[in-house]
């Protein structure tokens, strides 16, 4: 046991009950920290008010904030060189000032890295050259293929005797060539500005596109979006996360290298779910600091605003309340922190599992943002005050990267595969 001598009040971070960080680590919490709220913040919120065609017009302010990101020189070389307790709580500190500063443009931000990610997880040089400097994207949803990305076992989790979906997208894979025709969904996060493509999509290895199962056949390629045949649709108007720009890209005959693939058929879904669970990571550490700064946000209106004859944090009610908003902000950090470190450091990750953390961040997020709202009173609806902007960024939270149901119920679904195994039954 550890004794204390008299009742202090305890050591904290900006990250909350945080155990001692080193001298690095404070440092670039400190530096993204700076950032968050000096440039994405301000951005953000400029962004949020003008329409999805100005976002992404030549001068716009979402440029700025790439490229000031790209001048933090804070990227995943910078954390392979650190030991792997250490590389979780510096990315989990990252993701959580980013989101803090602005939860669409660190989607962005994240987002527009995930090709090179994939690039340097593959090991092909010519790939990281190819996306290196360039604002990517994720296309694996498309129009009629979003929940059913997430199906693995067409047996189990599909209509017996029916195919499953190819979606609307896809790959005639050749010798030396991949030819994609058809689209991604409208809600590819940077699909309206990306320069190159982690693209997912049905592939016809000269057999069809089923197995005998009935499951698709898939392919997933490095796309370069300056191609002959790429085209875009009108960017997403949407009600947040409105900094985050989205939208439709069309493929007619697009050639692309067969050496442009990171994985083909027999280790498509392999791929896939590695992929999807990178960007659950991200997301819950993102939506943590959303809560973070939806949490700071109603504290300090608590010390401004006086009802009952003093201010809000004096009332009882009100201190419960900031008690119960703080505890869920704390939680959504244990969660994504552990969901990190287990898809980092475990031999055999899955992306239910990471998602299941997703899950948890963002209905969490969701609680404390609402009640941050509800803090404000009448206030919290004017525009004039942020907090309005912040419950618009995470209502789409619980739809993005999985719509959190479905995610649940593959939750679900593992742990039935997992209890077949043998899991719980010694
Ligand atoms: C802000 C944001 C960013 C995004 N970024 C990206 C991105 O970068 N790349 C990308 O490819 N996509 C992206 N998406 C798309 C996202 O992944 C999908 O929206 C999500 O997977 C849900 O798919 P859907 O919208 O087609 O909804 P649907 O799948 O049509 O779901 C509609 C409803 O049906 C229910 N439902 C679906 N399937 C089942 C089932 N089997 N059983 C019971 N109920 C079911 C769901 O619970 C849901 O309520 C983004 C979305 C948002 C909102």
């Amino acid at each position: 046991m550890k004794l204390s001598t008299d009742v202090k009040l305890p050591t904290i971070s900006m990250s909350g009950f945080e155990t001692p960080m080193s001298e690095e680590e404070n440092a670039i919490q400190h530096s993204v920290h700076l950032f968050a709220k000096n440039v994405l913040r301000p951005i953000g919120r400029e962004l949020d008010k003008m329409t999805a065609e100005q976002v992404i017009a030549p001068g716009s302010p979402l440029y700025t904030a790439y490229f000031e990101a790209a001048k933090l020189g804070i990227d995943s070389d910078l954390l392979t060189q650190m030991p792997p307790d250490m590389a979780v709580r510096v990315e989990s500190l990252i993701g959580e000032e980013m989101g803090w500063g602005d939860g669409g443009l660190a989607i962005s931000i994240g987002a527009a890295g995930f090709p090179l990610e994939m690039a340097k997880a593959v090991g092909n040089q010519e790939l990281i050259d190819l996306c290196t400097g360039k604002i990517g994207c994720w296309m694996i949803t498309h129009p009629d293929k979003g929940s059913d990305v997430t199906v693995y076992d067409v047996k189990k989790d599909w209509v017996p005797g029916v195919q499953g979906n190819k979606g609307n997208m896809f790959a005639r894979v050749g010798e030396d060539e991949i030819v994609i025709n058809g689209q991604c969904s409208a809600w590819v996060s940077n699909g309206a500005v990306a320069q190159v493509a982690l693209a997912y999509l049905s592939a016809d290895y000269g057999d069809g596109f089923f197995d005998s199962d009935g499951r698709p056949y898939g392919a997933a390629v490095i796309i370069p979006l300056d191609l002959p045949g790429v085209s875009r649709g009108k960017p997403l108007d949407k009600i947040g996360q409105r900094a985050l720009p989205q939208g439709e890209i069309y493929f007619d005959n697009v050639k692309v290298p067969k050496r442009f693939a990171v994985a083909l058929k027999e280790n498509y879904y392999g791929n896939h779910t590695s992929a999807w669970s990178y960007a659950g990571t991200l997301m819950s550490q993102v939506w943590t600091g959303v809560a973070r700064a939806a949490f700071e946000m109603a504290l300090a209106y608590c010390h401004e605003r006086k009802q009952g004859g003093q201010m809000l944090i004096e009332h009882q009610l009100t201190r419960y309340r900031i008690g119960e908003m703080m505890r869920r902000v704390e939680l959504c950090r244990g969660v994504a922190r552990r969901s990190l470190a287990y898809a980092r450091q475990t031999p055999q990750g899955h992306a239910y599992a990471t998602a299941s953390a997703k899950v948890t961040v963002t209905q969490e997020a969701m609680k404390v943002v609402d009640e941050a709202f509800q803090l404000f009173g009448g206030n919290g609806t004017s525009r004039d005050y942020p907090i309005e902007k912040l419950f618009r960024d995470a209502r789409a939270a619980l739809i993005e990267d999985g719509e959190n149901y479905v995610l649940t119920m593959r939750l679900g679904r593992l742990v039935q595969d997992l209890y077949a195994d043998g899991w719980t039954q010694n």
